[in-house]
Formats: C-alpha cells, structure tokens, sequence
C-alpha cells in the first residue's frame, strides 16, 4: 500500500456545471485534443478492423465529441500500426474530437498474456496521438474469491503508480478501478487511483454484471467506487452502453459510457431502444422517429443485404443513444433526473433492481443533491425513499414547534390544539412556512401506496423525538395499519372521514 497521508491533486480537466442527486452534466478538458467533451457523454467504440458507422459520419450526424478505439489491436496489427504511428488516430480516423484508447487489458482478461509492457503501450498510445490512454490493468471479473480479487488489486494499482512515472506528454490516462463485487476493495481501488496524478477513472469490469441484468450489483460497485473518489473526478463506466441503464448510471454518479453495444448488436439483428432490446425479427412497427425509423419498416430492413442492415440499425442504436443522453441532460437541469430514472426502472424489472439498490444509498446521494429543484413527483413506492426524503425528515428533527398541543391534519385545523400543521405524506408534518418550498411542492397521485404514509410517519416520528415535551396528535384519512404502527406510541390518532370523529366538530 502506498502512503496515504499526501493530500490528492486538484483535478482542473473536469468542471461540474449542473448536478441532480449524483448525476451531473459536466464539461471534461482534453488538452491533447484542444476540446471540451460536455458530459454526460458516449465513447462509440471504433474497431479498427471493422467500421460499421465511420467516425466523421459519428462526428458530423450524431454529434459525438468523443469516441473510443483498442490501441492494443492497433499495436499489434500489420496493417494498421505504421500508418498509425505515421499519420495519428485523429488523421486516420477523420475525427475532431477526443479519441479514447484502451490498453489490451480485456484480450488479457480474455487470452490471459499480451504481449507488451505497461509502459511500451503507453507510450504507444502517446505516439499514435491518443488524447487519453490506458495502462493494462487487471479486470477482475464478478464473484471472484476475495483473494483474488485483492491480488489482481495489488497488480493494477502498481500498474496506476507506474504509469505515473511514463512519459506520456499532455496525454490524459486512466486509471481503471477494479475490485470484483467487493465494495470495500472497490472504495480503496477508488482512493489509490483518485490520490494519484492520473486523471479518469473507469469502473472496470462490470460488462459481466451489465450483460446478466445485474443492475444493483453494478450500482453497489459504482457507489463503492465514487465513495473513493473526489467530486472532480470524472467516472467512466467502463463498457456500459446500452441506453437502458445510462439514466441509472448517471443518477449513480457516471460520467461517461463507452458503446460497442450499437455495432455488435446491430450485427446480430438487436434493435436498442430504452427499456430494453427488441429483434428484428419480432417487430411489426419501429417505436422510434429517427431518421432510420420514419424511412423504412421492419419489414424492409429484414429484406435488405446484411451489410446494409447492420449499419441502419447500427445508426438507430446510436440515434436512441445520443437522444437518451440529451434526455438525461435535460432532466438534469430541470432537476428531475430522479424521475426519469423511476419511468426507466418501470421499462424492465432488472432495472428495478437497480433503482432499489440505487435508493439504499440515499444517504450518500442527498449529500450531493440540490436543495431546491423542480416538482417533486411521486411516481411510485419507490419515490418514498428519495434522498430528498430523507433530507426532509433530518430537518424535522431540526424544526422548532410552536405551542404544548400540536395537530398534523391532512385535514382542516382544530380547535383543541394550539398549532395545525399540514400532514403530507411521504414526507410528514409540514410547517406552513415551508408549504410553497421543494420539495413540499410535490405532485401526487390520489391514491397512494403503504410506503408513502409508513415515510409520513416516519417523519412524524423525527419531530415527535426531538420535542418530547409536546403534545402531539394526526388526522388522517385512513392510514393504513402499517403507517399506524409506525407512529410512537403518544401520538394520538384522529380518523378523517364522514363516519369519524371530523376533527372540525370541536
Ligand atoms: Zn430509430
């Protein structure tokens, strides 16, 4: 382990601009490029040897910023390294923005030897004009024992270290974040790499989770990840890029994703859209409007020769992506990412396993999250576990309460007690000067869930502890038991209702 005690570098490359929960829209330097990348951003992944959608046409049609190649292929192909080493990646592939390489940590991964140091492809990928680099690390794969795990650690963090030392000129580099799905290995992999002079951080080795639907084991390693990690660190989920997940991923605090997703599963007939995949094969009617979409039919593309299928539903798959990005910028800045993550997580029930598991870190995220954004929705049980609920009823406790006898009505006032406050479930007792702020402003559908009530009292519960000298008592319009139970035991409870004691007959 290397000394821990050296304050980290100030990371000038990245700057947040705008932020929802962890998700933010940021704009990443790249010195070598002479570009700004806006992030959230995709890298489409360029294969050399294989160029479904060419890299000027990614640039000048979709607007990509920033994209992504193998220099280890390149360093090993006949073909293509002298005329990489003659000309550069940004001539070769026509290409103004960002150009990304990886190292061959995956052929490693997957052949088990490459045949190359740490610092030969770095270098390499200096002398072929990549923008940010990757030294090889090791992606240790899902479930691995935990001595594994912490051995392969051992060798990517002294591979980080001695990349620091390789001269790489104004290149940026990677310092990849492994640790299996052990989320403590995970954190520390995350302050190793964030304390040294490199400047990304993929979260390595999660196409595993991602390709089995694992979307809440993904979401603990990514949360792991950014609790190692300064808010200036820009994080790259590290072979995500199938637009069902970017909003989770985003919420979860990624910054950057990396798609060979819309070129494989275009060559395999796989239509992309953001709840999940369709085929070809099975669909009647395209639900998309892009460019591919309103042109042809199903029907047409399954007539058409291979090459020429593959690359139109390649060009959907990137359409569907960029535009889930824009979405997902947009929500950003009208605060309501958390919403769009919930329609998401409705589009697949894997995907609600990441919600969930992204929403037991809601602790974490409300530390980051703006105090004030647009409305609150209420969507689903789901919402009741918000970070901004959970900020909300740590203020409760925090309230100072007027009078002996206090009422929280969901109903009118009464007369019995000195102060009314209103009852609003899932957050709890709302004093009226917080009424017009968010997220007390909330939309909520009339009929809601056990969750939303059992948080309203949980929140009653909060300011109850904090003023043990108060009287305190509900009205409500017919909690559920569960909520009931919830409530501490002094609390008295007034039913709402045209049966019930109306706590307006005083
Ligand atoms: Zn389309």
């Amino acid at each position: 382990m290397p000394p821990a005690a050296v304050a980290p570098p100030m990371r000038e490359i990245f700057e947040i601009r705008d932020a929802d929960g962890a998700g933010r829209i940021g704009e990443l330097t790249v010195p070598r490029a002479d570009v700004t990348v806006e992030t959230p951003a995709l890298l489409p992944v360029i294969n050399p040897h294989l160029r479904t959608v060419s890299p000027a046409t990614l640039e000048s049609e979709f607007g990509a910023q920033i994209l992504i190649t193998n220099g280890y292929i390149l360093y090993q192909s006949e073909e293509f390294r002298e005329e990489a080493l003659e000309r550069g990646l940004a001539d070769i592939y026509e290409f103004s923005g960002a150009i990304m390489t990886d190292s061959g940590s995956f052929q490693l991964s997957e052949y088990g030897e490459i045949s190359v140091t740490n610092a030969e492809i770095l270098e390499f990928q200096r002398d072929i004009g990549s923008h940010i680099g990757t030294p090889i690390d090791i992606p240790t794969p899902p479930d691995v024992s935990r001595e594994q795990a912490e051995d392969d650690l051992e060798t990517t963090k002294s591979r980080l270290d001695a990349a620091q030392s390789v001269d790489v000129g104004d290149m940026l580099v990677n310092a990849p974040i492994q640790g299996s799905t052990y989320p403590d290995l995970r954190e520390s992999a995350a302050e190793h790499a964030y304390g040294t002079s490199l400047d990304v951080f993929p979260v390595g080795a999660v196409v595993p989770l991602m390709n089995s639907y694992r979307y809440a084991d993904m979401i603990d390693v990514v949360r792991a990840a950014k609790r190692g990690l300064g808010a200036d660190a820009p994080v790259h989920l590290f072979g995500a890029g199938h637009p069902m997940m970017f909003a989770l991923a985003v919420a979860a605090g990624c910054d950057l994703f990396d798609s060979a997703a819309y070129a494989l599963y275009a060559r395999d007939g796989r239509y992309l859209t953001v709840s999940g995949t369709d085929h070809l094969d099975d669909l009647d009617y395209f639900p998309c409007s892009c460019p591919v979409c309103t042109k042809y039919t199903p029907e047409f593309l399954r007539s058409v020769a291979e090459a020429e299928r593959e690359e139109l539903l390649a060009r959907h798959n990137l359409y569907v992506s960029y535009q889930e990005l824009r979405t997902i910028k947009q929500a950003i800045r009208e605060g309501n990412l958390f919403e769009l993550v919930e329609r998401r997580a409705r589009g697949h029930p894997a995907m609600v396993d990441g919600y969930r598991a992204l929403l037991d870190h809601a602790a974490e995220l409300e530390r980051e999250d703006p105090v004030s954004k647009g409305t609150f929705f209420y969507l689903s049980s789901q919402s009741a576990r918000r970070p901004e609920v959970l900020r909300y009823h740590d203020r409760l406790s925090r309230l100072s309460v007027p009078g002996d006898r206090v009422l929280f009505s969901e109903g009118g006032d009464n007369r019995r007690f000195e102060e009314t406050w209103r009852l609003l479930p899932p957050f709890g007792p709302v004093p009226p000067a917080l009424s017009d702020s968010y997220p007390l402003t909330t939309e909520r559908p009339e009929r809601l869930d056990r969750e939303a009530y059992e948080a309203a009292a949980e929140g009653v519960s909060r300011i109850v502890e904090a003023n043990p000298d108060i009287e305190f008592a509900i009205a409500h319009w017919g909690w559920p038991d569960s909520a009931l139970a919830a409530l501490p035991n002094a609390v008295e409870t007034l039913a709402l209702g045209p049966e019930s004691d109306h706590p307006d007959d005083s």
